[in-house]
C-alpha cells in the first residue's frame, strides 16, 4: 500500500488535505492525524472493518478497545446509552481536551471497536486539526496511537512514518504534538470514580472537579492484578535498550548513575543517560540526553517517547534515567516511564 504523507504548516488547515483524509476514512480506509496529545490511527469507529484494519496495521493484541474520538456532544449521545451527571459535568470542564471517559455503549457501536465490551471509552480531542479530520471522516473516529503496538507512542509525523509507512493510506502531518503522552482515561461506572491511565488531566484536578477519585490499584508498581484498561497490561512503551530507572535525591542519582554508566562502558556496552536541564551537565560519559526542566514537568511529558525512540536509533545497550515527581503531569510520566522500564527500578 501507498502510504500519502501530506503537511499542513502553521495549523492553516488545509482544505483538500482535510478533505482527502475524511474521503479516506468514508470509505473505510486508515489515517494518522495529530491531536494534542499524542498521533491517533483513525477509522471509521462504527465500521467493524475499518476498526479491524486498525488492528493489523499496528500488530494490536484484538482484546484491546479503541477510544472512539468526537467533536461534539450530540455525538456522544449516539454511541452511548446513559451520560452519568459525573460525566457531563466532567466533559463540560475537560472537554474538548486529553480526558477520555468509559461509558455503557448503544447498540450502533460495534463489538469490533470496544474489544468485545459493552463499554466504550469516549474523547473529544481539542486539536484544530484532529478535530477537523474527524467532522470530514464522519464524526465518530476510532483512533489508538499510531504506532506498532510496543513501541512509544508517536509525538510528531515522522514516528508514524517509521512504524507505519506502507501498512496505512494516508498520513496528515501537523508537526510535533503539545501534550506528548495518551489521555487521562476515568472509568464513571464505579464509585467513586476511577483513573485507569493516569494523563494530563491529573488525580488533582479530577478530585477539585468530582470529589473522591480513585486509581486502578493494578497501576501500582507491586500489583500482581489485571489493570480494568486492557491496553495497560501489556509492555507498552518499551525502548529497545534495557532502561533502569533511578530515584532518589537529585545529587545521589547523579553520582550513581555515572558510578553505573562508567562500570558499563569499561564492560564494553554502549550506555544512554536521560537528564534534565538541571542535571545535564553533570554526567560525564555515555551518550546523555536531556529531556525536559524539573521545573516544568510537562517539557518532559513532552519529550518522553521521542527521547526513547532517539535512543532506539543510538543504538544504545542501556539506558539509565532519572526519576520525576509522581505529581500533577509527573505521575504519568512516571507510569509510562515505570512501564517502559518493564518496572526495573533503582532506589537509592
Ligand atoms: P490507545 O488509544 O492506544 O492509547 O489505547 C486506548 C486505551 O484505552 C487502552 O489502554 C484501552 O485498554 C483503553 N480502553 C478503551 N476502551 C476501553 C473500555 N471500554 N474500558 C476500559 N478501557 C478501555
Ligand atoms: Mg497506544
Amino acid at each position: 500500500m501507498k502510504t500519502i504523507i501530506r503537511k499542513i504548516e502553521n495549523l492553516q488547515l488545509n482544505s483538500d488535505v482535510i478533505e482527502k483524509a475524511g474521503m479516506i476514512l468514508r470509505d473505510g480506509g486508515l489515517v494518522a492525524f495529530p491531536t494534542e496529545t499524542v498521533y491517533g490511527l483513525g477509522a471509521d469507529a462504527l465500521n467493524e472493518e475499518a476498526a479491524r484494519k486498525i488492528y493489523a496495521a499496528k500488530g494490536r493484541p484484538s482484546d484491546n478497545p479503541l477510544i472512539i474520538h468526537i467533536t461534539n456532544m450530540d455525538a456522544l449521545k449516539k454511541i452511548v446509552s446513559e451520560i452519568p451527571e459525573e460525566a457531563q459535568i466532567a466533559a463540560e470542564k475537560y472537554w474538548p481536551g486529553p480526558l477520555t471517559m468509559i461509558f455503557k455503549k448503544s447498540s450502533i457501536v460495534p463489538y469490533g471497536t470496544t474489544g468485545g465490551l459493552d463499554t466504550v471509552a469516549v474523547r473529544m480531542p481539542s486539536h484544530e486539526i484532529a478535530r477537523a479530520v474527524i467532522d470530514a471522516g464522519g464524526g465518530y473516529i476510532a483512533a489508538p496511537s499510531a504506532n506498532t503496538s510496543g513501541r512509544p507512542s508517536p509525538t510528531k509525523a515522522e514516528h508514524v512514518e517509521e512504524d507505519l509507512t506502507g501498512r496505512i493510506d494516508m498520513i496528515v502531518d501537523g508537526g510535533t504534538v503539545e501534550i506528548g503522552l495518551e489521555s487521562t482515561i476515568l472509568d464513571l461506572s464505579v464509585t467513586p470514580p476511577m483513573i485507569l491511565r493516569p494523563g494530563a488531566v491529573t488525580k488533582e484536578m479530577l478530585e477539585e472537579l468530582l470529589g473522591e477519585v480513585a486509581v486502578d490499584a493494578a497501576l501500582s508498581e507491586d500489583s500482581k492484578k489485571p489493570p480494568k484498561a486492557p491496553g495497560m497490561k501489556y509492555r507498552h512503551y518499551a525502548p529497545r535498550a534495557k532502561l533502569s530507572i533511578v530515584e532518589g535525591n537529585e545529587s545521589e542519582v547523579v553520582k550513581e548513575i555515572n558510578r553505573i554508566a562508567a562500570e558499563k562502558i569499561q564492560e564494553g556496552q554502549r550506555v544512554g543517560i536521560i537528564g534534565t536541564e538541571e542535571t545535564v551537565g553533570c554526567y560525564l560519559q555515555g551518550v546523555v540526553k536531556c529531556i525536559g526542566t524539573r521545573q516544568d514537568e510537562a517539557t518532559v511529558a513532552n519529550r518522553l517517547y521521542a527521547v526513547l525512540r532517539e535512543f532506539d536509533e543510538e543504538d544504545v545497550d542501556c539506558i539509565l534515567s532519572e526519576a520525576f515527581s509522581g505529581d500533577g503531569i509527573g505521575n504519568a510520566v512516571m507510569n509510562r516511564l515505570i512501564k517502559a522500564a518493564g518496572h526495573h527500578m533503582i532506589k537509592l
